[in-house]
C-alpha cells in the first residue's frame, strides 16, 4: 500500500511498531513520518479516502495500547521546536513532536521553565499532554492544566484552532487521549525560570505515616516510594544507605527552591541534583522495562487505599518486586484528566518482566476502584465505559466534543473506541 503524499514525506508499509516497554505491538498498514504540517494534513485526508483509521505516536512510552493501530501510524518527531513566546503573558507555543527534554532546555535559555514535570523527560509534548502527564507537589497541577491553545488536524483533514475563548473544547483537548485529532502546535503557560535542589530521605513506614501531612505541605515537590523489601530497593536502583535494610520503609524524593547558583555549582547526579528546575525535576529514562499501572485517588481516601495495596504486595502478590510510588497532584479542569476537580494522591505499581503480573494488577485495579480511582491514560488500566461514566463527571461532554472534531471516528482504535467512541 502506498500514499500519494509529497515526496519528502517518508512512508513505510507494514512496519512493526512497539512501545518502549515492549508489552504492546502492532503493525500499521502505513507509517508516515511527517516532515511538514502539510504532510500531516495530506496523510489524514488520504487515510480517510482509503478507509484507514489513524493514530499518532509520540515517543511511544505509554504502557497502554493508546497508539496501537493496524491503520495509519503518524509520527511527528520531525515537527519540533518553539514557535512563539509571549513573555508578558507567560505563554509559549511549541510543535507537538518536541520532546520535553528539548523543550525545557530551550525554555531555560529564554528565561522560562515549566511549573512542574514528570520524573522522565523523553516524552513528546503531544504525548505527555494527551495522557495528563504529571509530576508531584500538593500545590501543583498536571501538565494538561498548562494548555491554553492548540492547533490540530481534525477528522476531516481540516486545521482547527481551539483557545481560551472556547473553554469547553479546550478542556476536552487538554487531555485528549489522542482522539481529538492530530495536534500540530500547542500553547502552554510557563513561569520564570527557577532553581531547585533534590533531597532523598529514608524513614521507616510508621514514621512516614506520622509526618505525612507536614512532609507533603513542607516541600514544593514531595514523592514517596514505599519499599516492601530490599529486593524492591535493588530492582528500582534505590541508593540504599550503607548497611541499612529498607524493607517496609519509605524513600522521600523532595525538590525545593534555592537561590540561583552558577553553572559550576550545578549537579546532575540523580539523588543529589541541584540547579535549573528542568533537570532537577526530570531525568533521562535509564530503567529497564517494567509494566506500570497508576491510579489516582482522592486525597481523603488515600491512606486506606495505600494500606490495602500494601496488603496485596505483602500477601498473595509478594512475588512482585517493584515498589509502590506515591505522588501528590492538585485538581485541574481538563475533562478527561484523572485530576479533574480533585486533589489527588497517585498510587503506582508495576509488573516486572518474566513475572506474571496481570493477576496482581487486576487485584490492584479491583482494590483501588473502591476508592473512585481514575487511571493514568498512558499506563496499564482496566477502565470500562460504565466505570468512566461514573468517575469522570465530564465523560459524556468529552465524547460529544470528540464526535464534533472527528465525526467518523478515524482517530479511534480498539482500545479507545469502547471507552470514548
Ligand atoms: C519510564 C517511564 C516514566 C514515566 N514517568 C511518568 C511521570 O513521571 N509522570 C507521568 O504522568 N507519566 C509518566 N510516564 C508516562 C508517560 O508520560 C506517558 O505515557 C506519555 O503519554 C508518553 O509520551 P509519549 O510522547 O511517549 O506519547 P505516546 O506514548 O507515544 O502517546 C501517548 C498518547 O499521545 C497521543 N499523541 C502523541 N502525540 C500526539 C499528537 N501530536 N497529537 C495527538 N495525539 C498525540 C498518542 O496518540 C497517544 O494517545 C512514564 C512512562 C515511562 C515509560
Amino acid at each position: 500500500m502506498s500514499l500519494n503524499v509529497p515526496q519528502k514525506t517518508s512512508t513505510k508499509d507494514y512496519q512493526m511498531w512497539s512501545n518502549w516497554a515492549g508489552n504492546i505491538q502492532s503493525t500499521p498498514a502505513i507509517t508516515v513520518q511527517a516532515h511538514t504540517e502539510e504532510d500531516v494534513v495530506d496523510a489524514v485526508k488520504q487515510a480517510r479516502e482509503i478507509g484507514l483509521s489513524a493514530r499518532v505516536c509520540g515517543s511511544s512510552l505509554s504502557f497502554s495500547p493508546l497508539v496501537a493501530t493496524g491503520g495509519m501510524l503518524l509520527n511527528l518527531l520531525n515537527l519540533t521546536g518553539i514557535t512563539a513566546i509571549d513573555p508578558a503573558r507567560g505563554r509559549v507555543r511549541v510543535r507537538a513532536g518536541t520532546t520535553i527534554r528539548q523543550f525545557v532546555a530551550d525554555l531555560w535559555d529564554r528565561g522560562f521553565a515549566l511549573l512542574n514535570q514528570g520524573i522522565i523527560w523523553n516524552q513528546t509534548i503531544g504525548g505527555a499532554l494527551a495522557t495528563s502527564t504529571h509530576g508531584t507537589g500538593q500545590g501543583l497541577q498536571g501538565m494538561s492544566s498548562m494548555v491554553t491553545w492548540v492547533r490540530l488536524v481534525d477528522g476531516r483533514g481540516e486545521v482547527v484552532e481551539i483557545g481560551e475563548d472556547d473553554p469547553d473544547r479546550l478542556h476536552a483537548a487538554q487531555t485528549s487521549l489522542g482522539v481529538m485529532g492530530v495536534f500540530l502546535e500547542i500553547e502552554l503557560k510557563v513561569v520564570p525560570r527557577f532553581f531547585l535542589e533534590e533531597r532523598l530521605v529514608f524513614v521507616d513506614w510508621d514514621e512516614a505515616q506520622r509526618s505525612w501531612d507536614s512532609d507533603v505541605a513542607a516541600n514544593r515537590n514531595h514523592a514517596v516510594m514505599w519499599l516492601q523489601s530490599d529486593t524492591a530497593a535493588r530492582e528500582y536502583n534505590v541508593p540504599t544507605p550503607e548497611g541499612k535494610s529498607l524493607a517496609n520503609s519509605a524513600m522521600f524524593m523532595q525538590f525545593n527552591p534555592i537561590d540561583p547558583i552558577s553553572e559550576s555549582e550545578w549537579c546532575r547526579e540523580v539523588g543529589a541534583r541541584r540547579g535549573p528546575s528542568y533537570f532537577v525535576l526530570s531525568a533521562e529514562n535509564t530503567t529497564n522495562p517494567f509494566f506500570e499501572l497508576e491510579y489516582m485517588i482522592p486525597v481523603d481516601k488515600a491512606h486506606e487505599a495505600i494500606r490495602q495495596v500494601q496488603d496485596l504486595m505483602r500477601g498473595e502478590h509478594a512475588n512482585q518486586v517493584h515498589p509502590m510510588f506515591i505522588r501528590f497532584v492538585k485538581g485541574d479542569e481538563a475533562w478527561m484528566s484523572p485530576f479533574y476537580e480533585r486533589d489527588t494522591v497517585t498510587v503506582s505499581v508495576a509488573g516486572h518482566p518474566g513475572v506474571e503480573y496481570w493477576p496482581y494488577l487486576r487485584d490492584v485495579d479491583r482494590t483501588l476502584k473502591q476508592f473512585e480511582a481514575r487511571a493514568h491514560w498512558g499506563k496499564l488500566h482496566l477502565m470500562t465505559r460504565e466505570y468512566l461514566e461514573a468517575v469522570y463527571p465530564r465523560h459524556g461532554d468529552f465524547v460529544r466534543v470528540r464526535r464534533e472534531i472527528d465525526p467518523d471516528g478515524i482517530f479511534l482504535n480498539d482500545h479507545t473506541r469502547p471507552l470514548v467512541g
